[in-house]
């Protein structure tokens, strides 16, 4: 870079100063910084960067020798002539700027001819002129004044430093806008040179802009909720307009900002199937069938940063609560998103041991514990005075009595083909099928031992193969099936009752898998050798029912029941996905969607087997407690527990000689234990609940709330910090917003610039849609403003001849709906006006929809006579007119510009009256 670039000095070393010294030191300048924060400089001296910036240390870093920090304004001053001021200028109580900052600034600067102030803070429109009169005030009027107004994004600093959108230069003439102009120049930006007042007023029109936009996406959010739109299309299919843009649309969503850790688990359905997962399974599962989102503009639509990964799964939905409602449900999932992620992590833990960890800009619901009223923070907002939502109950979907489940599957999963398996169908149909035609059972028995063979075969046996009873279209479910391995028979189908679902219960407690040598698979429920004969007796009289044969065996250390088939390890492990140890076990996927009767009896099955009640100090109160070392387990139990309305605590413990952590569930509270005395055994069980009933006063439980059918709260009771490297996840649900851990804690699922939006989306109803109603508002003013400015020069409008240039709502097109003339010429008819008007295409539709209008065949034949013109349509033709003819063909000499398109100067060169909008 040359060497003979500006020195300049810059006053506030805060996001927008640094910076701006980087910048401009890396463009070549010496930048001398000065701030009153003596630490801030002390810091900047010693080469720390006391903000965290995206590559602004870098650049500070690579420019060190030509940065300079001090405390004192002396030291920009004798060294530079361009001093940018980029102190604080935060809102005060009413709402105004605060310009102490400023102000201290100016008073600190004495006077010169030499220095020129460059004003790169936000101010209100006028400061500038305020300014230089408060510098003429104190003598100080040679000092220059320039107005250079800031645009950065904190997040993208330095990139929009060195490729500026635009660069706004605003003075009064002199040395110092051309400086600031030239110091800029490198950067190649497009040049807004303007006065003062319009640079200010560039700033603030700008973030007003970009206010309504967001008000308006935001509105229109609140609408969509209203009529069933799904706010993410329309600001899709609004973005991808380029007069639009995508930037600023993005209301209720805008994830890839606040994230999850990628072993948190929710609770996912897809294809009909319900499974307890963690994100990062989630997005495993999820990614092949997915679309994803790639192009950047459409990235940017969803609020996602470019390392943001986004996919639209085709079928998923998650566990979601929706605010004022009782129970959770399951929502669609429009999006997820999966980024790298190197930095603070927090666990947000509650009183009843439940935790859930998030990035730190994650957005809570939180409660204030005495009522279900919500509100949102980010976690690293959160205090231990926060309370926290837990799912309560989820409505069973209840199968039907006697519902049974077709073993077609389990074959499939136990990798037998239908040649494999042995069919022994009721009697009456193996004596009817032999008996069948021989023609018939040719097709059937294709057995390379040939159809006479085979025939006897089966008349002999009663068994046929399942391809074979296929092919005789024989109704094989409900037959027993086998394999040819020695192992036991089934029947077709298996009944999903509560005996079933006991017994998968004690097997999560008890049992493990193993497969054997020839392809069987024994399943295995090891019991205590003498205390718990009434289990094994279940075990062997449930599957007894089933027709299969199940072994008891007494080993020395414990009772074991085991039953040995290929076809039942399939549907065991394949359909039911049960683990094959004590450290993979897994609820059932099928569990989410059954009955509570069912939920009931699993969970009293797992009780029995690794669960416990005892009295606390001897009673009146008991506690149920659980544990097992399977993480996935204890996550799917909690949720479970949830799902009948049983709130359990969470501890995670490790034994002495354990390795692996083992989690603990406890139920206590009288109403809980009540709730839940299914999971004390039968026959102990009235003598819990006598001793409950002795309670005088039931004291709640403690840890968690619940206000009328509304969620159970919980409070916080730490919030643990640590340092994450890895992916982190996240999901949106349009409707809710939220999302439920498998522990039952419910978040939110935004990001945070959208937490005002979803306080407004939350519980409204009946909605008022007040921006949208006040930019009608101001359109239908605007049109107004025109007749007053008819009359400012007219006075009463009463026999006047107004004529009306254009009627198209614009130029190329006769589309009249919305057209502006149409309500302009009703209130000129109205107020006694006449009304002529000219059109170059729009005449035929305006006639249909207008009356009251003379229709002129040219402009001048419009003009003809009348007191005012109104340009209403900036149809080329109008924009050459030679307006020394227009003058000399009117009555008057008024000349309204409605769309700011015409030559001021051309019109008042003919001598008229111009008179454009806001101009
Ligand atoms: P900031 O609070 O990060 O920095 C302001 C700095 O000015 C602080 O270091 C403070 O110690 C210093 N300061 C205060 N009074 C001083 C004085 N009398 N003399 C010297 N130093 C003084 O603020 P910021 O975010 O950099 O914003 C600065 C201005 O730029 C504001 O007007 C802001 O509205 C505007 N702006 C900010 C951004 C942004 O994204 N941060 C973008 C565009 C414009």
């Amino acid at each position: 870079m040359s060497t003979a670039r500006e020195p300049i000095g810059v006053i506030g070393t805060g996001y927008v100063g640094l910076v701006t010294a980087a910048g401009f030191a890396e463009l070549g300048s010496h930048v001398y910084c000065v701030d009153i924060d003596a630490a801030k400089i002390e810091r900047l001296r010693a080469g720390e960067v006391p903000i965290y910036e995206p590559g602004l240390e870098e650049m500070l870093a690579r420019n060190a020798e030509r940065l300079h920090f001090s405390t004192d304004i002396a030291d920009a001053l004798e060294n530079a002539r361009l001093l940018f001021v980029a102190v604080g200028t935060p809102p005060t109580y009413s709402g105004d700027a605060d310009l102490s900052a400023v102000h201290a600034v100016v008073n600190a600067i004495p006077a010169s001819d030499e220095h020129a102030l460059v004003m790169k803070s936000t101010v209100p429109c006028g400061t500038g002129a305020s300014l230089q009169r408060v510098f003429g005030e104190h003598g100080k009027d040679g000092l220059g004044y320039v107005s250079c107004p800031e645009f950065l994004k904190e997040g993208s600093a330095v990139a929009d430093f060195m490729k500026p959108d635009r660069v706004v230069v605003g003075d009064a003439g002199g040395w110092a806008g051309d400086a600031v102009v030239e110091l800029y120049a490198p950067l190649d930006a497009p040049l807004v040179r303007t006065d003062i007042a319009s640079a200010e007023m560039v700033k603030l029109a700008s973030n007003a802009f970009l206010a309504t936009k967001i008000s308006f996406i935001n509105e229109i959010a609140n609408v969509c909720e209203e009529t069933g739109a799904d706010v993410v299309e329309v600001a899709r299919g609004m973005g991808l307009d380029d007069r639009i843009g995508a930037k600023f649309l993005q209301a209720g969503i805008g994830f890839g900002g606040s994230c999850f850790a990628p072993t948190e688990t929710v609770l996912v359905r897809r294809y009909g199937r319900t499974t307890l997962m963690s994100f990062e399974q989630m997005w495993e599962r999820v990614e092949p069938s997915s679309e994803r989102i790639e192009s950047d503009e459409a990235l940017r639509a969803f609020g996602a940063g470019l390392d943001t990964e986004v996919l639209e799964p085709d079928e998923l939905e998650v566990l979601s609560w929706v605010r004022e409602e009782s129970e959770p449900r399951y929502l669609p999932v429009m999006a997820l998103t999966r980024r790298p992620y190197d930095g603070e992590i927090i666990e947000v833990r509650t009183k009843m041991g439940r935790s859930l960890r998030t990035t730190p800009d994650h957005p809570w619901v939180v409660g204030d514990g005495n009522s279900d009223a919500s509100d949102i923070k980010l976690a690293f907002e959160l205090t231990p005075q926060d309370w926290v939502p837990l799912a309560g109950p989820r409505p069973a979907r209840q199968l039907l009595e006697g519902a049974r489940y077709p073993l077609d599957s389990a074959i499939e999963a136990a990798g037998l083909s239908a040649e494999e398996v042995i069919v022994r169908p009721p009697h009456e149909l193996v004596a009817n099928l032999v008996a069948r035609p021989e023609a018939e059972r040719r097709a059937i028995f294709t057995h390379p031992r040939g159809v006479a063979a085979r025939t006897g075969d089966v008349k002999r046996s009663g068994a046929l193969r399942l391809d074979e009873a296929i092919r005789a279209d024989l109704p094989w479910h409900d037959s027993s099936l086998g394999t040819a391995k020695n192992g036991a028979y089934v029947q077709g189908t298996i009944a999903l009752d509560s005996s079933l679902w006991r017994v998968v219960g004690l097997y999560l407690a008890e049992g493990h898998t193993s497969r054997e040598a020839n392809g069987t698979t024994k399943i295995c429920w090891s019991f205590h050798p003498t205390g718990e004969q009434h289990l094994v007796d279940e075990v062997v009289r449930f599957w007894a029912l089933h027709g299969v044969r199940a072994r008891a065996r007494r080993a020395p250390t414990s009772y074991q029941v085991v039953v040995q088939s290929r076809l039942i390890g399939g549907f065991w492990n394949g359909v039911l996905g049960l683990g094959a140890s004590s450290y993979h076990q897994r609820l059932p996927d099928m569990m989410w969607d059954l009955g509570d009767r069912e939920k009931w009896a699993l969970l009293s099955g797992l009780w029995e087997g690794d669960g416990s009640w005892s009295l606390v100090n001897g009673g009146p109160s008991a506690v149920l407690e659980w544990g097992t070392i399977s993480d996935e387990l204890a996550d799917g139990v909690m949720r479970l527990l949830g799902d009948v309305g049983v709130v359990a605590s969470h501890r995670v413990g490790r034994t002495r000689l354990s390795t692996k952590d083992t989690h603990w569930l406890r139920i206590s509270g009288a109403k809980q234990v009540e709730r839940a005395i299914e999971l004390v055994p039968e026959r102990d069980r009235s003598g819990v609940l006598t001793t409950i009933a002795r309670q005088s006063k039931r004291i709640a439980p403690t840890g968690y709330r619940r206000f009328g059918d509304g969620p159970a709260w919980a409070r916080i009771s730490e919030l643990k910090r640590e340092r994450f490297t890895g992916h982190v996840y996240s999901l949106e649900v349009p409707y809710s917003h939220t999302v439920v851990s498998s522990g039952g804690l419910t978040t939110s699922n935004c990001f945070p610039k959208d937490v005002d939006a979803l306080k407004q989306l939350a519980g409204n109803s009946g909605y008022h849609f007040q921006l949208l109603t006040a930019v009608i508002e101001v359109n239908d003013l605007q049109k107004r403003r025109v007749i007053g400015k008819l009359q400012k020069h007219l006075g009463a409008l009463a026999g006047k001849r107004i004529a009306l240039l254009g009627l198209a709502f614009k130029p190329n097109t006769d589309d009249m709906r919305e057209a502006s003339s149409l309500v302009l010429s009703a209130r000129l008819n109205a107020d006694g006006a006449s009304v002529s008007a000219y059109d170059p295409v729009a005449e035929e539709q305006a006639r249909r929809l207008v009356s009251g209008i003379d229709f002129a065949f040219s402009p001048l034949d419009a003009v003809k006579d009348a007191d005012a013109v109104v340009l209403v349509t900036e149809w080329r033709e109008f924009l050459e007119l030679d307006f020394e003819k227009v003058a000399s063909a009117m009555r008057g000499n008024v000349v309204i510009d409605g769309r700011n398109a015409l030559d001021p100067a051309a019109v008042r060169a003919a001598g008229l009256i111009y008179e454009g909008i806001g101009r």
